[in-house]
């Protein structure tokens, strides 16, 4: 678990414009001092470096109001800085060095920038290293005066609530209600691409009948050619039977008028030898 090892303030709160060293030991470190010296303002300062958001967490109207308001012998702070060291040894942070430094500023328009070992990073950087090691602005690991007589006075409920945050429950129920949301989307989403597959199943069932149809008409179609054609067949040699029978009747014609004529010429033969002989 990493540890506290320093913690420097600039122009925080009620700690002016020069630089502030506040040495931690590793275990139980006090800081003891008059009525209003700042003592509580350090636990501020810690809540404000770990990237916390709640000026009145900090006891502060605005995030600004944190930046040394000046007195009568020193001028206003043009911001407020405060440095983190953490002792890393054990790679408690996932941060490969054995020290992890974090400082934050705030300028009087209230925007705030924030380094990681010397290295400019965002809020968000910040807060996923230090949620490695469960440290959190909004979390716990800060108990301020007045915490404890707040979590005494409160009601079970809501006691019940905070343990539940500091044991890891209620990120746990966060992370369960996210999954149930997921899961109930999910489902809606399958239940839509059911509805989907149905609609597009229902679509190919028409069009494989429509196919059926088709290929019936194209079968019924070509049958219908061929009987036209074997019809056609059938007539054309019909027609040719027809003319070779009318063109067989002609020569047979043609030959009984020959005989015929043949006749006559003999009847007229006949007949002109009688004449003659008469
Ligand atoms: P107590 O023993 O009563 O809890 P404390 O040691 O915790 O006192 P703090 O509350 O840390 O004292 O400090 C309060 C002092 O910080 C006040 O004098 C207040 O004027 C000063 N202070 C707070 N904000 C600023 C600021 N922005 N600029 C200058 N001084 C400030
Ligand atoms: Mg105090």
């Amino acid at each position: 678990m990493p540890y506290i090892e320093k913690l420097e303030m600039k122009g925080f709160k009620s700690y002016g414009s020069r630089k502030v060293v506040v040495p931690f030991s590793k275990g139980f470190t006090a800081i003891v001092g008059a009525n209003g010296s700042g003592k509580s303002n350090i636990g501020d300062a810690i809540l404000f470096v770990l990237g916390g958001l709640s000026a009145k967490a900090m006891r502060a109207t605005r995030i600004s109001d944190l930046i040394f308001a000046g007195t009568k012998k020193e001028p206003p702070a043009k911001y407020a800085e405060v440095t983190i060291y953490f002792n890393n040894e054990d790679r408690g942070f996932p941060v490969d060095a054995d020290e992890v430094v974090i400082k934050r500023r705030v300028y009087p328009d209230g925007r705030s920038t924030y380094w990681l070992n010397g290295k400019r990073t965002s809020r968000s950087d910040i807060l996923d290293i230090l949620s490695a090691a469960m440290i959190s602005p909004e979390g716990y690991n800060l108990v301020l005066q007045g915490d404890i007589t707040k979590f005494i006075k409160m009601s079970p409920v809501e006691r019940r609530m905070i343990i539940d945050e500091i044991s890891g429950i209620s990120e746990y129920d966060a992370k369960k209600k996210k999954a149930m949301e997921e899961l109930k989307q999910a489902e809606e989403n399958l239940a839509r691409v059911d509805l989907l597959i149905h609609e597009v199943k229902k679509q190919l069932d028409k069009l494989e009948k429509e196919r059926n149809d088709a290929l019936r008409y194209l079968d019924l179609k070509e049958k219908l050619e061929k009987a036209k054609v074997t019809l056609l067949v059938g007539e054309i040699k019909r027609l040719e039977k027809l003319i070779k029978e009318s063109e067989e009747r002609d020569k047979q014609i043609e030959r009984e008028a020959k005989e015929v004529e043949n006749k006559l010429k003999e009847i007229v033969k006949g007949i002109i030898e009688k004449v003659l002989h008469q």
